[in-house]
C-alpha cells in the first residue's frame, strides 16, 4: 500500500498514470450495474475527487452499498477526467472501508440550512461550505502572524484569567472554585473571595490590551491573538460570548499611525484571502444564503487597492443628522453610534471602509487618551460594509494623573490596576493599539451572514453545546 496523498495534492500535482492512495469521506455515491461513481472529500481541498469503481472490484458489493458520510481509503490510478470542471479523476483498484454510516446520518441532503448545520456543529466540517469557511479562517490566522511578524511585532500570549476588567464595562464571566450552594461570607455579608482559588475575585479576560501595553512598553511592538470572553447579552449576528481578537500595541505610536496599521492589516487579510482562497470564496459566494455574491470579489479588490477614509466622530454625526434616513435611535453629539448609524455611514454614505476617530470621552473606555478639547478621546472605530464595527482602537492615556482622575470619575476600583498605573509612573511613553474581532473579519471577507458560522463551536447567550 502506498502512503496517503491529500486530495489537494492530487489536484495540484496531477500525477496522471500513477497509482496513489487517498482517504476521506464519501460525499455521494451512485451505482449502476457495471460501475459506481464515488465523490470523495478529505477536507484538504474545495473540490472532491471523483472515483470510478468497476464492478469487478473485489469488495464491489459492499462498496456499492456504502452511504454518504462513510470513510474509506481508495488506492487507484489517477487518470485524466472526462467530465468537465475536473482535471483528473481516479480509477479505483482497491477500497478499504473504515467506517460506515446509516440513513440517520444528518448530512444526507445538499442545501441544509445554516441553522440546521449549526445544531450539527460536530459534523458540519464535512460539508463543502464549512470546509471552505474553516480553511479560510486558517489562512487568515496565518496571514495575521505573517503580517505582524514581518513588521517586527512580537506575539504575546496574554493571560485568559484576570483580576481586572480591561474595558471597565463589567461584562465578565467569573472564574471560581467556590461552592455556589454554600458561599463563604465576610462580616459585611459579601462573598469572601479570599477563600477562593486565587484568593480574589477573578474573571475571563475581555481583552488582552492591558497586558499588551506592558509588553509594548518593553518589546516595542506586540500583538495578541487569542480568545476573548464577554458576558454581554447581545443576541445578534455579530456577537459571540467567546470570540478571538487580534490586538496589536505599539510603543511611541500615535492614533494616526495605528489607524494606518489597521488599514494595512485589513488590506493584507483581504489580499491574502483573494490569493490563497479563491476556490473557497467562489464557493461561498455562489450559495444562496451568503450575504454577498461573486461581485464581492471586486468590492474586496477595491478595498485592497484604495485608501481608507478617515473622518471624526463629529463629522460622522453631522453626516447622520443631515440625511433623510429615519433611524431607530436619533443621532445626537455625545451618544455612541449605533449599528444602524455605522452601517449607514459605511454602506450607504461612503460605500467603503471608513475610520471614525475622536469619540466623546463618555462613550469610550477609561484608558483612552484625552484630547485637548476636554470632551473627546483619541479613539477610533473601523467600520466596514455589511458588518459595521470591525476594529476598535485608541491612543492610550500615558499621563498618570489624567488616568487616575478618569478612573475616579468612572468610579473604578483602582487597586487591582496598580501595575497598569506603574507603566505611567516608570518611563511612560505614548502608545496606541487596537483590537480586531477575528470572526467579524472572516464574516466581512466571506460574506457569511452569521458570526456563529465562522467559528467552530459558537458560544452565545443560552447556548454552549459541544
Ligand atoms: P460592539 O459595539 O460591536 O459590541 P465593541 O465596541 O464592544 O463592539 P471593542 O470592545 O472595541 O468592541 O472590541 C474590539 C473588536 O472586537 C470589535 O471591533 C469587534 O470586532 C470585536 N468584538 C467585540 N465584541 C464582540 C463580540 N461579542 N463578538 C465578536 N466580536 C466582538
Ligand atoms: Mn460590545
Amino acid at each position: 500500500m502506498t502512503g496517503r496523498l491529500l486530495i489537494k495534492k492530487v489536484f495540484e500535482t496531477e500525477p496522471v498514470g500513477q497509482t496513489v492512495t487517498v482517504k476521506g469521506w464519501i460525499r455521494s455515491i451512485r451505482n449502476s450495474k457495471k460501475f459506481s461513481f464515488m465523490v470523495l472529500n478529505d477536507g484538504s481541498y474545495q473540490d472532491s475527487l471523483q472515483i470510478v469503481i468497476d464492478a469487478d472490484l473485489e469488495n464491489y458489493e459492499e462498496v456499492a452499498s456504502l452511504l454518504t458520510g462513510s470513510s474509506v481509503s481508495v488506492t487507484g490510478k489517477v487518470v485524466e477526467s472526462g467530465g468537465k470542471g475536473q482535471s483528473v479523476e481516479m480509477q479505483a483498484e482497491s477500497i478499504h472501508i473504515y467506517g460506515k454510516t446509516d440513513e440517520s446520518y444528518p448530512l444526507q441532503k445538499k442545501g441544509s440550512s445554516l441553522e440546521f448545520l449549526r445544531e450539527k456543529a460536530h459534523l458540519r466540517a464535512r460539508t463543502n461550505l464549512f470546509g471552505a469557511v474553516f480553511r479560510i479562517r486558517h489562512e487568515l490566522a496565518q496571514a495575521t502572524h505573517k503580517f505582524f511578524s514581518d513588521r517586527g511585532f512580537y506575539y504575546l500570549n496574554s493571560p485568559i484569567i484576570t483580576a481586572v476588567d480591561g474595558e471597565g464595562a463589567g461584562e465578565m464571566f467569573k472564574v471560581t472554585t467556590l461552592d455556589l450552594e454554600n458561599l463563604p461570607k465576610d462580616d459585611k455579608g459579601n462573598v469572601d473571595y479570599s477563600k477562593d482559588y486565587f484568593g480574589k475575585d477573578v474573571s475571563l479576560c475581555v481583552t488582552g490590551q492591558l497586558e499588551g501595553e506592558c509588553h509594548a512598553l518593553g518589546l516595542g511592538s506586540v500583538y495578541t491573538f487569542g480568545p476573548t470572553f464577554r458576558s454581554e447579552n447581545s443576541n445578534t449576528k455579530r456577537h459571540l460570548s467567546e470570540f478571538w481578537m487580534i490586538e496589536p500595541e505599539v510603543a511611541f505610536a500615535d492614533l494616526d499611525e495605528v489607524a494606518d496599521l489597521a488599514a494595512d492589516y485589513i488590506k493584507f487579510l483581504v489580499a491574502w484571502a483573494l490569493e490563497k482562497c479563491e476556490k473557497e470564496l467562489n464557493f461561498i459566494w455562489g450559495i444562496p444564503f451568503s450575504d454577498v455574491d461573486k461581485s464581492h470579489r471586486s468590492v474586496l479588490e477595491n478595498v485592497r487597492d484604495s485608501e481608507f477614509l478617515k473622518i471624526t466622530y463629529t463629522e460622522a454625526v453631522e453626516i447622520l443628522s443631515k440625511t433623510n434616513v429615519k433611524f431607530e435611535y436619533p443621532t445626537e453629539w455625545g451618544k455612541e453610534l449605533q449599528t444602524e448609524h455605522e452601517k449607514y455611514l459605511t454602506e450607504e454614505h461612503f460605500k467603503k471602509p471608513v475610520i471614525v476617530t475622536d469619540y466623546p470621552a463618555d462613550c469610550k473606555a477609561f484608558y483612552m487618551k484625552q484630547n485637548e478639547d476636554g470632551k473627546t478621546v483619541r479613539a477610533m472605530d473601523v467600520l466596514v460594509p455589511g458588518i459595521g464595527e470591525i476594529i476598535g482602537g485608541s491612543q492610550r492615556e500615558e499621563d498618570l494623573d489624567k488616568l487616575i482622575k478618569k478612573m475616579d470619575e468612572d468610579g473604578m476600583e483602582k487597586e487591582g490596576y496598580w501595575w497598569y498605573l506603574e507603566l505611567r509612573k516608570f518611563g511612560t511613553a505614548p502608545h496606541s493599539g487596537f483590537g480586531l474581532g477575528f470572526e467579524r473579519a472572516i464574516m466581512y471577507i466571506t460574506g457569511m451572514p452569521n458570526i456563529r458560522d465562522v467559528i467552530a463551536f459558537p458560544r452565545t447567550p443560552k447556548s454552549c453545546d459541544f
